[in-house]
């Protein structure tokens, strides 16, 4: 199999074999990224051509590809193998970073214009420790605007293409990295979600995604967009490839205040112990209207293969669930009206000078945002402002405690929870563009865990059709709930449904990316 088509743990395998090192396997990707995405292949850090440059084939995951800093650290890698140097499981393999984590040398523009030209100076705890593990980052990935979104188009770089249908969204926000992984541009990603957006893109472009239990994984050096909720985690092929990335960056981390204070849970010792005589709940509230019929389909036969893999389903109800949508559409546009008031001019990005420190002040504000974050700030403002406060946010807060203890409930009857991950397969470039009501649709089933703080993974649950007459075939993920801190669970549940729906990830059909060539590499 060609470098890039390998996952993860195959390459780690091959690596600490010495059958191939980690500068082949870089190289291997530099190449295809700089053939398939659009990106200016020169200098130390290699940038996205604008929007209107880009072939109709390039998939854009990228924003900036790190060659030079990537091509080092292989070299390192690979010294310190010759060497005889113990290494991490998953020293010398590569990785796309979503450009909303900070990492040194190279810009983090959270795909906006406020940030464009911002390079941070520091490493996010993330980042660290990815290095620390000998993975390697190529590159950032593009994202909606300050990860408001679920299509990728709010980026201010132009849209990411879906590696299944290059004329549709990969889903977002965490769209490049989705599409780096499905596109054989990075074996892992790094994303954030916030209420869905490392999910719901894993689930559209066919790759795994998982959301850790909040507070798992440090926030340190990610921009913030809602706080309360924002949580980075693994893209990856296979749900193995996830679990092992997950362990290299969840733990404690006192620069983080919210970072949880305890161990953090084993994901790998129970992985292929099986789910017989595990009690899974079908979430009620989590399916019918709404839903695509092919989604409902693939869903019904996603329940069969984990009942015949031994596990009792039962129907469960998390009664709040509704009202999950309204309430994280108040909770998060108002941290994030807070957050992001940073961006005045005077310390990050972008500037626009102006008579008086309020001029410049709104000019740089108007001219950094894009129209989605404006809306975000203004809906924000107004639900925490004095008069408004009690009716939105105060009320918002309130039903999200209500879905945590539905959770909390539903936890006690049942070991996991199971729903779609998004009730769509991928939809066209700018079907949902103009229209905010039908995008923020697209996270219903994704917000409630995200509300609840309970980690959960979506993984590739087979392909369906869209009810637009296209007769294309499009994956579909099932969404795996699991308990708080028991990120272990929804794992081991993952690991056995993938080895019975036996997805394939390879995108197919008119408009797929062109795949890498299949042969072996030595
Ligand atoms: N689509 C959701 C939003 O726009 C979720 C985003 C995210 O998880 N970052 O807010």
């Amino acid at each position: 199999m060609s470098l890039t088509r390998a996952t993860a743990t195959d390459l780690a395998r091959r690596l600490a074999a010495r059958e191939v090192s980690a500068r082949e396997v870089v190289d291997a990707h530099l190449d295809r990224i700089a053939a398939h995405d659009g990106v200016d292949a020169d200098g130390d850090v290699w940038s996205a051509r604008p929007a209107g440059d880009l072939g109709v084939d390039d998939t854009h995951a990228y924003l900036a590809v790190t060659a030079t800093a990537a091509r080092e650290q292989a070299d390192e890698v690979d010294a310190r193998r010759a060497a005889g140097e113990q290494l991490g499981p998953l020293a010398g393999v590569p990785l796309a970073l979503k450009d909303i984590l900070t990492m040194r040398g190279a810009p983090t523009t959270c795909g906006s214009r406020m940030l464009e030209h911002w390079v941070p100076p520091y490493d996010a705890t993330v980042t660290n420790a990815l290095r620390e593990a000998g993975v390697i980052v190529l590159g950032k990935t593009n994202m909606d605007e300050f990860a408001m979104g679920s299509s990728t188009e709010n980026s201010a770089f132009g849209d990411t293409r879906n590696p299944w249908d290059l004329d549709r969204v990969p889903g977002g926000s965490s769209g490049g990295s989705a599409a780096a992984v499905a596109g054989w541009l990075a074996p892992l990603a790094i994303g954030t979600d916030t209420g869905g957006s490392i999910r719901q893109p894993a689930a559209l472009c066919g790759v795994v995604g998982a959301k850790p239990t909040y507070g798992t994984v440090s926030r340190y050096g990610l921009v913030a967009f809602a706080s309360s909720l924002d949580q980075a985690g693994p893209f990856a092929r296979t749900v193995e490839d996830a679990a092992q990335l997950q362990s290299l960056i969840q733990g404690h981390d006192p620069r983080d205040a919210t970072s949880v204070p305890q161990d953090a849970p084993d994901l790998l010792g129970g992985l292929r112990d099986g789910i017989a005589g595990m009690r899974i709940g079908v979430v009620r509230e989590l399916q019918g209207d709404g839903y695509e019929p092919g989604v409902e389909a693939a869903f019904a036969r996603s329940l069969e293969q984990l009942e015949g893999l031994g596990a009792q389903i039962e129907e469960v109800s998390l009664p709040h669930a509704p009202y999950g949508l309204p309430a994280y559409y108040l909770i998060a546009p108002s941290e994030a009206s807070s957050n992001l008031a940073r961006f005045d001019g005077v310390r990050y990005g972008l500037r626009v000078d102006a008579p008086t420190a309020e001029e410049m002040n709104a000019a740089t504000r108007a001219a950094g945002f894009g129209p989605e974050v404006k809306r975000r700030i203004m809906i924000g403002t107004h639900a925490l402002s004095s008069g408004y406060f009690d009716a939105y946010y105060l009320q918002a807060s309130k039903v999200r405690t209500l879905i945590a203890r539905d959770f909390a409930r539903a936890f006690e009857q049942v070991d996991a929870l199971v729903s779609p991950t998004a009730p769509s397969v991928a939809f066209g470039l700018g079907d949902k563009a103009d229209d905010p009501l039908a995008m923020y649709l697209n996270d219903v089933a994704t917000v409630p865990a995200s509300l609840a703080g309970t980690p959960a993974l979506s993984v590739p649950a087979g392909l369906a059709e869209p009810p637009d007459g296209s007769g294309r075939q499009l994956p579909v993920g099932l969404q795996i709930m699991a308990p708080l801190s028991r990120d272990e669970v929804m794992y081991r549940v993952g690991w056995a449904f993938e080895q019975q729906v036996r997805f394939a990830p390879e995108p197919t059909g008119p408009r797929a990316v062109a795949a890498p060539d299949r042969e072996v590499a030595s």
